[in-house]
């Protein structure tokens, strides 16, 4: 009875998702003959009932151990026609939405009323975006919940990134702007918003925020160079990739389906490392560049620097950040972007290798060498080869998800922050009860 009621739930939830696309077309292709806000807020309304319609059930209905079954059978999850059907959606919204943003104008309208409710600005492409990212976080942050609710760790964690997502990267942007401020993102730092320690930012930030704008700067420096070291040292990368940045925090809701497409040879490994660290030279190498363009007067370097920050723009911020690492989700897996193309990742992996207290250590005697932990790495770490060694996990890459510990089932992976002191021990040495700070 309970079984039936739950597919109930799931066939009326594909059907109103089924409608809520086609409202969401209309509003797109038949402005303006159509209603923009009638048809887009019908789409949104179909589209937030009609998702939970199919979550709720879906995850309730699945035992807590039980969660990942058949995602490989899958078509959505296993590269069938779905999922690269979804991919080209995705990837053509994605165009749309950097080049074409005129094709939108029907959603943009749509959105007028409530840009006009928070931010008291006429709504634009971005503050589409924003609006979809944000609702995309909130609904797979309920699939979430209900996948890991057995672990304090995941609900928590997931809770964290859905406060920053909804408060400092929706709510609070908006009401900056409500009120003549500065529209600033408290919780993206520089390298990952490059712009931000640029000397065209730092200065219309404190010519048009007076006394906020120069604490914007002063937050955004200090975050980047201060806290940025020091958080890193008592928790490693996770604090920022898996707790607070939109990025993460996208990957770890709406990405969650897809983490096992991730790939885990040594072929993706040596060029994930061929990839990032040249991203972030990039980002330090345009950075000094503008700065000492700025400070010269525009002599020293006339338009190159210039060049060099829109060429970065373009190719990553744009290309790569957005259409593949969000567009190819259902392809390469949800971390594409964190994995090959973030410089704040990259920044935070050398500091979190190198100088950090963190660390997942292996009780080796007891894997079973299942290949739940290297399967369900989001970022390809073969996580399975380390606890067959009985060796701790020391990876610039990891993201401390702590996903790898929640499917083994010999509990054999821990997260922890101890002491620097025997950090490349094998079995763990210290009382992990005492370090588990964040786990
Ligand atoms: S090693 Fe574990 S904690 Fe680190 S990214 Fe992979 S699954 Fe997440
Ligand atoms: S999930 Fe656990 S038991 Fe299975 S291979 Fe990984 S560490 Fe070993």
């Amino acid at each position: 009875m309970h079984r039936k009621l739950n597919s109930y739930f799931i066939y009326t939830g594909y059907t109103l998702l089924a409608v809520s696309i086609l409202c969401l077309i209309t509003c797109i292709v038949a402005y303006p003959y159509t209603d923009p806000v009638l048809w887009g807020w019908s789409g949104i309304g179909l589209l937030i009932v009609g998702s939970l319609c199919v979550i709720v059930p879906d995850r309730l209905q699945a035992h807590v151990a039980q969660q990942n079954n058949q995602l490989w059978q899958q078509d959505a999850t296993s590269r069938g026609w779905s999922a690269w059907l979804l991919g080209v959606v995705l990837t053509g919204f994605y165009v749309l939405l950097y080049w074409f943003p005129e094709t939108l104008q029907g959603l943009i309208l749509a959105f007028e009323p409530l840009s006009q409710w928070l931010r008291n600005k006429p709504s634009d492409h971005w503050f589409v975006y924003g609006a979809l990212y944000t609702l995309a976080v909130l609904l797979m942050g309920v699939y979430a919940l209900l996948k890991y609710r057995n672990n304090r760790y995941h609900l928590i964690r997931t809770c964290s990134v859905i406060f920053f997502q909804l408060g400092f990267a929706f709510l609070l942007p908006g009401l900056l702007l409500a009120f003549n401020q500065p529209e600033f993102y408290f919780s993206y730092f520089w390298p990952l918003k490059y712009d931000y320690l640029f000397p065209g930012t730092v200065g219309y930030l404190i010519d048009n925020g007076a006394a906020l704008g120069v604490f914007m700067v002063f937050w955004g420096a200090v975050i980047s160079f201060i806290a940025t070291p020091v958080l890193t040292y008592f928790y490693g990368k996770r604090w920022y990739c898996s707790w607070v940045c939109g990025c993460g925090g996208l990957a770890e809701t709406a990405g969650d389906p897809y983490r096992h497409l991730s790939d885990n040879s040594r072929k993706a490994w040596q060029w994930e490392v061929a990839i990032i660290y040249p991203i972030l030279g990039f980002v330090i190498i345009t950075t000094l560049l503008l700065w000492a363009n700025s400070w010269s007067g525009g002599t020293l370097f006339g338009d190159l620097s210039g060049g060099f920050s829109s060429a970065y723009g373009f190719f990553i911020g744009s290309i790569f950040s957005g259409v593949v690492g969000v567009g190819f989700y259902p392809i390469l897996g949800n971390r594409v972007w964190c994995r090959f193309g973030c410089p704040m990742a990259a920044y935070l992996g050398l500091l979190q290798k190198h100088f950090s207290r963190f660390r997942i250590t292996t009780n080796g005697g007891q894997c079973i060498s299942c290949g739940n932990c290297s399967t369900y790495c989001e970022m390809g770490i073969d996580v399975r080869w380390y606890a067959q060694q009985g060796e701790p996990i020391i990876r610039s890459s990891c993201v401390g998800c702590g996903i790898c510990a929640h499917v083994c089932p010999r509990g054999v992976l821990k997260l922890e922050n101890g002491p620097r002191e025997n950090r490349y021990a094998g079995t763990t040495l210290i009382n992990r009860d005492a370090v588990n700070i964040l786990s």
